[in-house]
């Protein structure tokens, strides 16, 4: 059984460390998508109200193990305090006397926010070694360690894992109200299944698909993975994204997904761009016929194309379940997001379980207009919504269990 912040006990005038995921968009040093602020206040304002002091840690896009400005939390503190209508003192250290003198300021009910966990490289280390030596220095700053980023459970890291070993450690609600959702599918999802598969994190997502072919119906491929599977068809694909050393992977699920009579669909056609920025030139063409579009060889593909949009809708609007994790195309870009809109609209439409998962994901569809009660669930967590589905044990939750 998962232990939740309902059994922490009383936690007034004791230190807690809140572990949430603030892997926010920022554009112009703003955070410009600020849902996974939100989804981590009913947390917050629940240890507040009970007088904790509040000490919040949190990763921040991927610095190479060093300070990086570009990737600070301070927008975050401050996007936090006009949310919470209290200030969130800003620590610019996670470790050190900074710190432990910011934390020893802190009286019931306030909250601190500390600088970016991954600018020390051991908070990533693969070296367990080295991350416990961390999570030693960081649970010196608290009395109880709350675990509340969901986006990060299925990860290895200090501030996930050995953290939790070394202090009292809760779940909090949002990994509480996650995990009601997610369990809801694998128990007995009805059917038809669908997933849809999109984004960037192309090997990080490939390894999920072997084991969830034997979970569904349906698998939708767009986003950046998809070049490699028409790439691994023998297709020619320019310049778009890919995993050549994927191929033999990608081979074996399309012959899995064949042997299982499940349905694995691929666009029938792309949008090609003449380079990857918001002003390319673009043109739609058939997925095998990518390299004959105007820009030749050097296209890039960056999103599905009208037909494949269309086929997806129809196959989503036609599903009893369906979780959708990865952007279709590179939707930050308003030439390409039109895949990522329609599979959006479609999962709005669906007459029974819609769940979004993903940082990204979930930005675009806010992004895109969306209204979040437009689907079932907007999951925080992407590749961690995935392994759970798989029925992979995500270390970040072992180590909350009894
Ligand atoms: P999530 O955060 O929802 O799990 P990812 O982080 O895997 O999703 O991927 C999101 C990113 O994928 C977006 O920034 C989007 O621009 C990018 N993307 C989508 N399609 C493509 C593509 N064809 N080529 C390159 N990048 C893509
Ligand atoms: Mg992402």
């Amino acid at each position: 059984m998962l232990r939740t912040i309902h059994q922490a006990g009383d936690v007034r005038n004791k230190a807690v460390i809140l572990r949430c995921d603030f892997n926010v968009p920022l554009s112009d040093g703003q955070v410009s998508d600020d849902g996974r602020i939100r989804a981590a206040l009913p947390t917050i304002e629940f240890l507040t109200n009970a007088g904790a002091k509040l000490v919040i840690i949190s990763h921040l896009g991927r610095p190479d193990g060093s300070p990086a400005p570009e990737y600070s939390l301070k927008p975050v503190a401050e996007r936090l305090s006009e949310l919470l209508g209290k200030s969130v003192r800003f620590v610019s250290e996670t470790i050190g006397p900074t710190a432990s003198k910011a934390v020893g300021d802190l009286q019931g009910g306030d909250v601190a926010l500390l600088e970016n966990l991954r600018f020390d490289p051991r908070e990533a280390s693969k070296n367990p070694g080295e991350r416990n030596v961390y999570a030693s220095e960081l649970a010196l700053l608290g009395d109880i360690f709350v675990s509340d980023g969901f986006g990060v459970v299925h990860r290895e890291q200090a501030s996930v894992l050995e953290l939790a070993k070394l202090l009292p450690s809760h779940a909090g609600l949002l990994i509480e109200s996650e995990l009601k959702v997610l369990e809801n599918l694998t128990i007995s999802p009805s059917r038809p299944y669908t997933v849809v598969l999109g984004g960037s994190k192309v090997s990080d997502k490939l390894g999920v698909i072997q084991h969830l072919l034997p979970k569904i119906d349906r698998l939708l491929i767009g986003g950046g993975m998809l070049f490699s599977f028409l790439a691994a068809k023998g297709m020619k694909i320019g310049k778009s994204l890919l995993e050549k050393e994927q191929f033999l992977n990608i081979q074996g699920f399309l012959s899995e997904a064949d042997r299982l009579g499940v349905s694995l669909i691929l666009p029938e056609d792309v949008v090609v761009a003449s380079k990857f920025a918001p002003d390319a030139d673009f043109e739609i063409v058939d997925a095998d016929a990518i390299e004959e579009s105007r820009f030749g060889a050097t296209g890039i593909g960056l999103d599905i194309g009208p037909r494949g949009a269309e086929l997806f809708s129809s196959m989503i609007k036609d599903s009893k379940t369906v979780f959708w994790n990865g952007p279709m195309g590179v939707f930050e870009f308003d030439n390409f997001a039109q895949g990522t809109r329609s599979v959006a609209q479609a999962m709005a439409e669906v007459d029974g379980i819609s769940v979004v998962g993903g940082g990204d994901s979930a930005a675009a569809v806010r992004k895109l207009g969306f209204s979040e009660n437009a689907f079932t669930h907007i999951s925080t967590g992407g590749g961690a919504s995935l392994e759970f589905l798989e029925g992979k044990l995500l270390p970040g939750l072992e180590v909350l269990n009894d």
